[in-house]
C-alpha cells in the first residue's frame, strides 16, 4: 500500500532520476523523484539548494547538465535542513564545484561533523536568521525555522518571468521525526519552543510558489502533468497557507498528546 504525502502523492523513488524541468524565471528542479533539488540560475554561475545523498550527487549533476547549465557553475551550495537526505552528499558536490557552502547556525555542526555514511564537509559561511544570500542579481532570505533540526532553514526569494514577478518559498520541514519527540527530548530540549518560533516566523511569510524538499509535499508529479495546460500550476499563493495549517495542527495535536 502506498502512503500518500501531504499533497496526497505517493513518497517517490528517492534515488530515481526524475526529468529536470523549469519552475518559473531562472528557478530549475532538479532533483530525483522523491527528494528535491533546486537550481537557481545566474549569469555569475548558480546556486544549488540541497545536494541530497551522495548516491544522488549524480542524478543531480546530470539534470543540471540536461537542461544545458554546467555543474562546475554552481557557485554556492545551501540546504533545507541538515538531514542525511537533504545533505549528506554535501562534500561530494562542494569537491565536484567548489562551491561556498552556506548553512545555518545549529545545522552547521552537523555539516561540519558528518555521520556514519555522510562526509564531513567544511562550511564556508554559517548563516543566521534573516541573512541574505546573493549571487549574480539572485538575492535569497534565510528563515530560522527550527524544530525538524536546529537549524532548519525555509527560503524565499523572487523569480521574474516575463513581467510577472512572483514570490517563492522553499520550507524547510515541518514534520515531527525526531526520535524522542516532543515532549521530555533530552537530546533536543528546547524542541517545542523551536517549533513554536517557525510558526510564528512561517506565519508572517506569503508566497505564490510553494515548494519543500519533498516532492510529495507540494504535488510535484501532479503539477508537472499540468504544465503543458496553459497557467503555471506552481503559481498558486492559496496553497502555503493550507500547508501551514495542516502540519500545525499534527504539531497542536502531538503537544495535547503530550508525545
Ligand atoms: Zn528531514
Amino acid at each position: 500500500m502506498l502512503t500518500l504525502g501531504l499533497a496526497g502523492q505517493d513518497p517517490g523513488d528517492w534515488h530515481q532520476a526524475f526529468p529536470p524541468f523549469r519552475i518559473a524565471g531562472n528557478l530549475y528542479y532538479v532533483g530525483t523523484d522523491g527528494l528535491a533539488s533546486y537550481l537557481i540560475t545566474t549569469a555569475e554561475g548558480h546556486i544549488l539548494i540541497n545536494a541530497s545523498y551522495e548516491r544522488d550527487v549524480p542524478l543531480i549533476r546530470a539534470a543540471v547538465e540536461k537542461l544545458g547549465f554546467q555543474f562546475r557553475d554552481v557557485k554556492i551550495l545551501l540546504t533545507s535542513h541538515a538531514h542525511a537526505d537533504h545533505a549528506a552528499g554535501t562534500r561530494l558536490v562542494k569537491d565536484l564545484t567548489a562551491a561556498k557552502v552556506m548553512v545555518m547556525a545549529g545545522d552547521d555542526v552537523v555539516v561540519r561533523k558528518g555521520e556514519p555514511g555522510w562526509k564531513p564537509c567544511p562550511v564556508d559561511r554559517v548563516l543566521k536568521d534573516g541573512d541574505v544570500v546573493k549571487l549574480g542579481g539572485a538575492t535569497l532570505t534565510a528563515h530560522l525555522t527550527p524544530g525538524h533540526t536546529k537549524g532548519a532553514t525555509t527560503w524565499t526569494f523572487p523569480v521574474t518571468e516575463g513581467a510577472n514577478s512572483y514570490s517563492v518559498l522553499i520550507v524547510s520541514s515541518l514534520t515531527i521525526n525526531h526520535p524522542q519527540g516532543l515532549a521530555h527530548n533530552r537530546a533536543y530540549p528546547e524542541i517545542v519552543q523551536d517549533y513554536e518560533r517557525a510558526y510564528r516566523t512561517l506565519h508572517g511569510l506569503r508566497c505564490d510558489i510553494f515548494l519543500a524538499p519533498h516532492g510529495e509535499q507540494f504535488g510535484m508529479r501532479a503539477k508537472v502533468a499540468r504544465m503543458k495546460d496553459g497557467a503555471n500550476p506552481f503559481v498558486n499563493p492559496a496553497e502555503f497557507g493550507r500547508y501551514l495549517g495542516d502540519q500545525e495542527k499534527i504539531f497542536r495535536a502531538r503537544l495535547a498528546a503530550g508525545n
